[in-house]
């Protein structure tokens, strides 16, 4: 069948006319549409999952989804053949391609917190006559690279990288320039942003883990203004700006909610789930994406502490963390599916 196709594709390339006009049914093809005619009514129909266009023979008007209207240019028959002008061929290409392509996390941006001079936090338990001793830069890093390492199988077309991949000292503003650097080939891409970090607290009884969002009142205020050079107004501006706010905060909360399930399904038996948070961390404020913070545990709690000495738990957080991240992106990669 593909070589009656391709057959069929050739001899309708040789039989384009002359001129700007181009055969419909190339374009069908090309499109990969299915396509209707009705010689009676002389009346077409291109459609291909969710979108249908409607065309009546030598009428400049398309109708999109039975709704819209829109003035393309004409549809023509020619010596028994139908050929769209160039901006009818233009615009169908435009019409499918756009709808072919639904949203997609294309990159995955795993932070370990601290590193380098910065231990972040740190604390020694005495359990049985040993010390075991616990820094956080050390706790994050592996389950930052465990996750690296699952969510490149899982997704071998997405790019998953660390901000450190060692033992390194970053600053803030360097860990989320590292994700806000990257550029994103469509407008349907995005980015999450996951920094990792482990807990302390005054009280040694607290323990459990958490995952930080940043709330809708802390505005991202003019960082993605480069994004709207091309807008006039201010007030334009702003309100882009606070709906795309908006919609980062709806996502983050989204990824913060997934990934607390995560860890139910691999740890909630032997910690505990603290809910979800919501603060102003730098890490999570100035990304220009949806981007949670995650607390694994508290090193200042006996039983945890010794949880988290172990890599085996070490590597059960990983995979809580995997199977959160996953159900989000397949989540919102599924959500705009027809
Ligand atoms: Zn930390």
């Amino acid at each position: 069948m593909a070589t009656l196709r391709a057959i069929l594709f050739l001899l309708l390339l040789a039989v384009r006319l002359p001129g700007e006009d181009l055969p419909l049914m190339q374009l069908v093809e090309e499109l990969r549409a299915d396509f209707r005619w009705e010689p009676y009514r002389k009346i077409g129909t291109l459609a291909r999952g969710d979108t249908k266009v409607t065309f009546r023979l030598s009428s400049d008007s398309l109708v999109i989804n039975h709704v819209e209207e829109k003035r393309a240019g004409k549809i023509e028959l020619k010596n028994g053949a139908l050929y769209a002008s160039e901006a009818v061929a233009a615009f169908l290409r435009e019409l499918f391609t756009t709808t072919i392509e639904g949203p997609t996390i294309s990159w995955v941006v795993i932070d370990p917190g601290h590193g380098g001079k910065d231990p972040g936090t740190n604390h020694s338990h005495t359990v049985d006559g040993n010390t075991i001793r616990l820094v956080e830069k050390e706790i994050v890093l592996f389950v930052s690279k465990e996750l690296q390492a699952l969510l490149a199988a899982r997704f071998p077309d997405k790019n998953i990288i660390l901000t450190r991949s060692d033992d390194t000292y970053l600053k803030l503003e360097e860990r989320v320039e590292i994700a806000n650097r990257i550029e994103l080939e469509s407008e349907f891409e995005s980015i999450v942003f996951i920094s990792v970090h482990a807990n302390a607290s005054l009280n040694p009884a607290t323990y459990g883990y958490e995952v930080w969002y940043l709330p809708p009142e802390y505005g991202r205020g003019n960082l993605l203004a480069e994004n709207l050079a091309g807008i006039e107004t201010e007030e334009l501006r702003q309100i882009l700006n606070t709906m795309k706010d908006e919609e980062f905060t709806v996502e983050s909360v989204l990824l913060a909610r997934s990934i607390l399930n995560g860890f139910d399904s691999t740890i909630g038996g032997l910690s505990k789930n603290l809910g979800l948070k919501e603060e102003s961390w730098f890490v999570v404020r100035n990304a220009k994406m949806p981007s949670v913070l995650v607390e694994l545990g508290f090193v200042t709690n006996v039983a945890e502490a010794r949880l988290m000495a172990d890599t085996a738990h070490l590597r059960k957080m990983a995979v809580g963390l995997y199977n959160g991240v996953t159900a989000f992106i397949e989540g919102f990669e599924g959500s705009n599916l027809p």
